[in-house]
């Protein structure tokens, strides 16, 4: 192909990106946006075939790289599809270590290839990926096992931790300018093993509550990762790319921590500085006091304001359209309502304005978390359908807890909190939420969708 035509095309990939950003910055626009960056990295991966290679150099193991395009489309296309929208985090994390680590492959086998003829900026480029492509692979593999529960969602941490990690990370430099100061190939290898088990320790002690911030960071650096192999590799498409992923990546891990309370820095070593805390996954002998869904009908239909507060387990029990049923009954006896949206609520950012919006629930309704909390002791009814940490005080009152200093939703100011859930297991963060216990609260138990029904029925017969 023309140099020219494959820069201009390269051209139009890099600005398909952009206006894909811009897209997905809008509720509205985020599907056009969705589609126009699909399309771009779709141009991209087929012009790269046309490339235009220097004197004496041609296009080989094309078969090989097709059969690993094939092999990827054959697995990621049916876990994309079969995944439900609640395990999509998971998905994020591993597609996003995937990248880092393929990366991280790419500029290690370039930096073989090229032998003794690498330059040092290239050097330099290749140990960079290698580190935070590596470290970017282990870590998102350990926040996999987190979302997906097949690993404990508390901080992990042991003694002398903090010393592991620093040692580690050490060695990871000092390989790293062994192989920049000599140019070998077995201080590089040692280097990536070393930021494979820093990636580990690296996310290990990150608490449940805290490791969407950490999916947002890793995948700020697979985009770093992605810019310096595309400098070894000499392609301005990657550069480009990896550029935009590394820059929007940094600012929505800022934006999330923000809307946290947290600092990045807390986020990643707190759990070295915070107490150990006693898990308390278990259930403790303590009563609570259950209701029944014409109790908790007859609560809402004496209410003047309820607020309803969305969290994961609504979206696991697909109750948007049912609990949009219940509200819209309040609202036609004139009953004020409205939804409190936590930041993260659910498992991924936006969830709830999401899963909220395919049941067309009005958007005037859905109240952010700073606007919701000073209502909160001018409303009689508090209806949590599925949450539990976005609302345990726990972040307010218990110093060291993985979700301490976590802005919560108050509701514990309402007249009355109505928990929706099946039983007394506490929330990601894996800790006991006080409020179960708490006089002004009644448990409704069973899946939401089921009770939001039982609900909307005994309503009905009121
Ligand atoms: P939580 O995980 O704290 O609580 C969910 C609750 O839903 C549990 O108490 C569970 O109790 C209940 N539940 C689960 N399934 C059902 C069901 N079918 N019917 C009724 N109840 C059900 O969710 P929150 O939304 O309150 O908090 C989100 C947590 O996830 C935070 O810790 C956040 O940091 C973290 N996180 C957020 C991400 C984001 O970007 N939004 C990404 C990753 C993690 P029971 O089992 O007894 O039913």
């Amino acid at each position: 192909m023309n140099k020219n035509i494959y820069e201009l095309l390269g051209l139009v990939v890099a600005l398909s990106f952009i206006l894909a950003l811009k897209g997905l910055s809008a509720p509205k626009t985020a599907r056009r946006g969705n589609l126009i960056g699909a399309a771009g990295a779709t141009l991209a991966t087929v012009v790269v075939f046309f490339a235009p290679l220097g004197e004496g150099k041609s296009h080989h193991n094309t078969i090989l790289i097709l059969a690993a395009i094939a092999i990827g489309v054959l697995v990621g296309v049916p876990a994309a599809r079969k995944i439900q929208m609640t395990q999509m985090p998971q998905l994020v994390a591993l597609f996003n270590g995937v990248g880092g680590g393929a990366a991280a492959l790419v500029a290690t086998a370039e930096y073989l290839n090229l032998g003794t003829g690498a330059s040092t900026a290239e050097v330099v480029a290749t140990v960079f990926t290698v580190i935070v492509g590596c470290t970017s692979f282990s870590g998102s593999v350990i926040t996999f096992l987190k979302l997906q529960e097949l690993m404990t969602t508390r901080p992990v941490v042991f003694p002398g931790g903090r010393f592991v990690i620093a040692a580690t990370l050490a060695g990871v430099l000092g390989t790293g300018g062994w192989t920049i100061s000599s140019g070998a190939n077995t201080p590089l290898l040692v280097m990536g093993g070393l930021a494979l088990l820093f990636g580990v320790l690296f996310v290990l002690p990150v608490g449940g509550a805290d490791v969407p911030i950490v999916i947002s960071l890793l995948n700020a650096f697979t985009g770093l990762t992605v810019a310096a192999s595309g400098y070894v590799l000499q392609s301005t498409l990657l550069i480009v790319a990896g550029t935009l992923v590394g820059a929007s990546g940094t600012i929505l891990t800022r934006k999330m921590a923000e809307a946290m309370g947290r600092s990045l820095f807390g986020t990643l070593f707190g759990a070295f500085t915070a107490k150990p805390q006693v898990a308390t996954g278990e259930q403790e002998a303590r009563s609570v006091k259950s209701g029944s869904p014409d109790d908790v009908a007859i609560l809402l239909n004496y209410a003047q304001r309820v607020v309803i507060v969305p969290g994961f387990g609504l979206a696991v029990a697909q109750a948007q359209h049912t609990v949009r049923e219940l509200a819209d009954m309040l609202a036609a006896k004139g009953i004020d309502v409205a939804y409190g949206i936590h930041p993260v609520a659910g498992r991924m950012p936006g969830h709830m304005n999401v899963l909220l919006a395919e049941a067309n629930v009005p958007y005037e309704q859905l109240v952010e978390m700073d606007e919701v909390n000073p209502t909160f002791p001018q409303t009689d009814v508090v209806l949590v359908v599925g949450a539990n940490d976005v609302v345990n005080p726990a972040a307010k009152t218990t110093p060291g807890c993985p979700i301490y200093g976590m802005p919560i939703l108050d509701v514990s100011e309402a007249g009355n909190v109505i928990f929706l859930k099946r039983s007394m297991r506490p929330g990601f963060a894996g800790i006991e939420n006080e409020l179960l216990y708490d006089a002004k609260t009644t448990l409704l138990f069973g899946d939401a969708k089921d009770s939001l029904t039982k609900v909307v029925n005994a309503l009905k017969a009121l």
